[in-house]
């Protein structure tokens, strides 16, 4: 009689996590990505802002079956919706729409920071009840307080969190998305580099920093989802 085999969820001290994360510099995001299934799924997830699907592409190529969630803040553009839509149908995801309570609906004027924290973080919270890992596609490139972002580490929850595209530039970004046609939120070519809810995401020129249209004017310049 065949034995029934066990599986436990691996365990990673924060050394180990050093060791893998230098590894990873030099791995191929495809590598870092099957690493991430291997380990951990199903108890593992992809979260998507939905500003192109470069990471979706990646990992549903590993694992077609991966969890992608979106946090629908009820505030995000409509071109937005409809890239996930259009997502969702390319890739014929495995979608979980994390949709947000009834709450102050001018929380954002008054207290952007408190509006982040129950509108994002806790419904980031929320989808990774019982996970142990998740991935995003957080990029170095994309703005200054990302520059030293690790590709494997222990978020403040103590799950794994892996940013398999850390290193890549906006050029290995454009490549990947012309290369194998990949969807893109419309919103890229109409001066938004970096997309976010609408009340807190404003066009940038040319040769400004991306990331300036996001709260602008405000002392604000992440929203805590990769704290
Ligand atoms: S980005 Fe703006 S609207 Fe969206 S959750 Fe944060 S404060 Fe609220």
């Amino acid at each position: 009689m065949a034995l029934a085999t066990t599986w436990e969820i691996p365990e990673f001290t924060d050394a180990e996590l050093a060791d893998l994360n230098a590894d990873f510099e030099r791995m191929p995001a495809h590598k870092i990505v099957q690493w991430a299934v291997d380990a951990f799924a199903p108890h593992l997830c992809l979260t998507a802002s939905m500003t192109d699907a470069v990471l979706i592409d990646l990992a549903t190529r590993v694992d077609p079956a991966i969890e992608v969630v979106f946090i629908d803040t009820g505030y995000h553009f409509p071109e937005t919706l409809e890239t996930v839509e259009q997502v969702r149908r390319r890739y014929g995801l495995n979608l979980r729409m994390m949709t947000v309570p009834t709450h102050d609906e001018e929380l954002w004027k008054v207290d952007p920071g408190n509006c982040c924290s129950a509108v994002k973080v806790g419904q980031l919270d929320r989808a990774l009840a019982n996970k142990a890992a998740w991935m995003s596609g957080l990029r170095r490139d994309e703005a200054e307080v990302r520059a030293t972002a690790p590709i494997v580490v222990r978020d403040l929850r103590g799950l794994v969190k892996v940013n398999p595209i850390a290193t890549w530039t906006d050029q290995d970004v454009a490549d990947y998305i012309a290369e194998h046609d990949v969807p893109v939120n419309p919103l890229l070519d109409q001066g938004y580099p970096s997309i976010g809810c609408w009340p807190c995401t404003k066009p940038v020129a040319d040769g400004e920093d991306p990331r300036s249209g996001r709260w602008a004017g405000q002392n604000k310049t992440e929203c805590g989802l990769h704290l």
